[in-house]
C-alpha cells in the first residue's frame, strides 16, 4: 500500500511524534479503535467517511453557546436578548455547514428552539455548574495534553523503545455543583435517549475516568477531592426536548485502574500496529468488531472489497476525507 497521498502526511505526524519519543491520543479516538486495522486507518491516518457530519457540528455549535453562557455568568447576567443574539451569531458562522448535511433533525432551525429551550430552563430551575477559576483562569473549554505513563515499543529499527503516552483532550468545565458544592468536571452531552443504559455507558467509558484522572492532575494545588462527573444532558427526541443533571463518582482505584489499563492495551495495540505503519501496508482486521450493536464500521465496505481494490475506496474523497480534527479544539 503505498498511495494514500493526503493521508500520507498524517502517517508521516505520528511517526515523527514516535521519533520524539510520544504517542498522543484522546477518549475519542481510544474508544473508536474497534480492531488493529482500523486504528490504522482511522487514529493514524485520520480518515473518515466524508459526509454525514450533522452531529458533529450541531454538537459543536450548542458547545459554542454554552461556552459562552458559562463564561459570561450565565442565566444570572445574560438576558434572553442577548442569548438569542449569541446563537444567531453562531448560526451565521456555522448554520451553513449544518444545512448542507440535509438532516431533518439537526437544522439551523432546530438548533435555534433547542438553545431557547436549553435557556429557558436553566433560568427557571437556577445554573448547576459553577465554573472555577484556577491560576487566574476560568476552567471552562479547557484543553490539556498530560502524560499518562510510559509504553514499550519496538521502533522501526527492530529496538525496543521506551515512549511516553499524551492523555489529550478538551473538557467542557470543572467546578462546583451549585445544589452540592462538590467539585466535578462536567461534560454537555447531546444524546437521543437517556436512561440508566445511557449513565452505564458513561461511567466504564474511557472519557470520564481520563476527565477525572487530568482534571485531578491540573487541580492538584487545590487540594480538594475530584471523583464526581457531572452530565448535562440535553436530549432531543422526536417528542420534544429534556434536560436533565446526571451525576456519577468514580473511586479513586478505578481511576488509576483505567490509566494502567488504559496504557497495556495502547501497548499492545501498537505492537500490533506499528509493523503496518512503519511499512504503510494495511494491518490485519478483527472481524468480531465489524458490526457492532449500532451501525457498522466505517470501513466495513473497504473490508469487504477485494484486497485489490480496497486502497482505491480509501483513495475516493467522496468516501472518505483527512480529519483535521483535534481533541485539543484545534483545526490541525
Ligand atoms: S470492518 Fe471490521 S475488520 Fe475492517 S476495520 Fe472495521 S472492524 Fe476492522
Amino acid at each position: 500500500m503505498s498511495t494514500l497521498p493526503l493521508a500520507e502526511v498524517k502517517r508521516q505526524a505520528f511517526l515523527k511524534n514516535l521519533e520524539d519519543g510520544f504517542l498522543a491520543i484522546d477518549s475519542s479516538s481510544y474508544s473508536n479503535i474497534a480492531c488493529p486495522r482500523q486504528a490504522f486507518l482511522a487514529y493514524v491516518l485520520k480518515l473518515v467517511p466524508a459526509g454525514g457530519r450533522s452531529p458533529l457540528v450541531f454538537g459543536h455549535m450548542l458547545h459554542e453557546v454554552l461556552e459562552w453562557m458559562l463564561k459570561n455568568g450565565s442565566v444570572d447576567k445574560i438576558t434572553p436578548q442577548q442569548f438569542n443574539e449569541k446563537v444567531k451569531e453562531v448560526i451565521a458562522q456555522e448554520g451553513h455547514k449544518l444545512n448542507e448535511c440535509f438532516d431533518d433533525r439537526r437544522n439551523t432551525e432546530t438548533f435555534s428552539s433547542l438553545c431557547s429551550a436549553y435557556y429557558f430552563n436553566v433560568k427557571a430551575s437556577g445554573e448547576r455548574m459553577k465554573p472555577i477559576t484556577l491560576n487566574g483562569e476560568l476552567l471552562v473549554e479547557k484543553s490539556f495534553s498530560l502524560p499518562l505513563g510510559e509504553i514499550d515499543i519496538i521502533n522501526a529499527n527492530g529496538n525496543h523503545q521506551t515512549i511516553t503516552v499524551l492523555w489529550e483532550g478538551k473538557m467542557d468545565l470543572i467546578g462546583e455543583d451549585s445544589h452540592t458544592g462538590d467539585l466535578a468536571v462536567w461534560d454537555h452531552k447531546t444524546t437521543s435517549m437517556l436512561g440508566p443504559k445511557f449513565l452505564d455507558d458513561k461511567m466504564r467509558g474511557p472519557q470520564f475516568n481520563g476527565y477525572l484522572w487530568a482534571g485531578q492532575q491540573m487541580t492538584k494545588s487545590l487540594d480538594r477531592p475530584l471523583n464526581t462527573v457531572g452530565i448535562n444532558a440535553i436530549c432531543s427526541k422526536k417528542t420534544g426536548v429534556e434536560f436533565s443533571i446526571m451525576k456519577f463518582k468514580r473511586p479513586q482505584p478505578i481511576i488509576e485502574e483505567w490509566r494502567v489499563s488504559t496504557l497495556k492495551v495502547l501497548e499492545n495495540l501498537m505492537r500490533a500496529i506499528l509493523p503496518s505503519v512503519f511499512s504503510n501496508t494495511l494491518p490485519l482486521g478483527d472481524f468480531n468488531h465489524c458490526c457492532p450493536k449500532f451501525g457498522k464500521c466505517v470501513f466495513f465496505q473497504v473490508c469487504e472489497a477485494p484486497e485489490a481494490s480496497r486502497l482505491n475506496y480509501l483513495n475516493e474523497p467522496s468516501l472518505y476525507q483527512v480529519s483535521n480534527w483535534s481533541a485539543l479544539g484545534e483545526e490541525v
